[in-house]
C-alpha cells in the first residue's frame, strides 16, 4: 500500500483545533482532510460528505463491527470514526491527510499506523481556554465546566503525542503547525520510496 502522511491534530474543545487545521489545509494543497463518520446531529452550515458523512446508530455500529474503521469513539455522547478506505483512498492518490480526532481516536491509529505523526494543541493554561470557552457564549456554565473537565484529562494524556504545539498566539502556533508537517513530508519513510526510484535508474 503506498503511504503518505498521516498527521493527526488533537486538543480540547475552545483551543482554536479547527481553525488551525483550516490554515494548514489552506497553505498545504497536498493535504486532505480525513472526513469522519458520526451519529451526531448536523449544525448549521454542515455538509454530509464534506464535514462529515452523517449516520444513524446502527448505520455507524454496523461498519464497526465489519470492522471498517481505523479507530472509532464515543465522544461527547456520540460516536465519530475514520474509515479505513478513506486512508487507503488518499494513500493511493499520493494524497497526505489530516486527522481531527479526539485522543482516544489517536491513540488507536497510531497503533495501527505506527508511523502516524500526532499533535496536541494545549492553550497557554486553563484560564485562557476557560475565558475562549465563555467567549462562545453559546454553551450553558454547566456545559463550559464539562468541557473544562474533559480539557484537563485530554491534556494530562500528552505521553500520546509525538509534539505538542502552545496556541498562545495563532499565526505563531499556524506557523509551528505547517513546520511540523513540513517535517513529516520529509521523515525517512516518506521520502525512502522516491530515492528508491531514483537509485533504480
Ligand atoms: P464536533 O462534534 O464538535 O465536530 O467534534 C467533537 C470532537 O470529536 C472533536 O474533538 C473532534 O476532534 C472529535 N472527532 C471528530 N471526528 C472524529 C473521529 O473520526 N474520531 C474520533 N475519535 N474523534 C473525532
Amino acid at each position: 500500500m503506498a503511504q503518505g502522511v498521516l498527521l493527526i491534530v488533537c486538543g480540547p474543545s475552545g483551543v482554536g483545533k479547527t481553525s488551525l487545521c483550516d490554515n494548514l489545509l489552506k497553505r498545504r494543497p497536498r493535504l486532505t482532510l480525513s472526513v469522519s463518520y458520526t451519529t451526531r446531529e448536523r449544525r448549521g452550515e454542515e455538509e454530509d460528505g464534506v464535514d462529515y458523512h452523517f449516520v444513524d446508530e446502527d448505520q455507524f455500529q454496523a461498519m464497526r463491527e465489519a470492522g471498517e474503521f481505523a479507530e472509532s469513539a464515543e465522544v461527547h455522547g456520540n460516536w465519530y470514526g475514520t474509515s479505513m478506505s478513506v486512508i487507503e483512498a488518499a494513500w493511493q492518490r499520493g494524497r497526505d491527510l489530516l486527522f481531527d480526532i479526539d485522543y482516544q481516536g489517536a491513540r488507536q491509529l497510531k497503533e495501527r499506523v505506527p508511523t502516524a505523526n500526532a499533535v496536541l494543541i494545549a492553550p497557554p493554561d486553563l484560564i485562557t481556554l476557560e475565558e475562549r470557552l465563555h467567549g462562545r457564549a453559546t454553551d450553558s456554565d454547566e456545559v463550559i465546566e464539562e468541557r473544562l473537565s474533559a480539557a484537563r484529562h485530554e491534556l494530562a494524556q500528552y505521553e500520546l503525542f509525538d509534539h505538542i504545539v502552545e496556541n498562545d498566539d495563532f499565526d505563531r502556533a499556524a506557523g509551528v503547525l505547517d513546520s511540523i508537517y513540513v517535517a513529516t513530508r520529509h521523515e525517512r519513510h516518506i521520502q525512502a520510496r522516491w530515492l528508491d526510484e531514483i537509485l533504480q535508474q
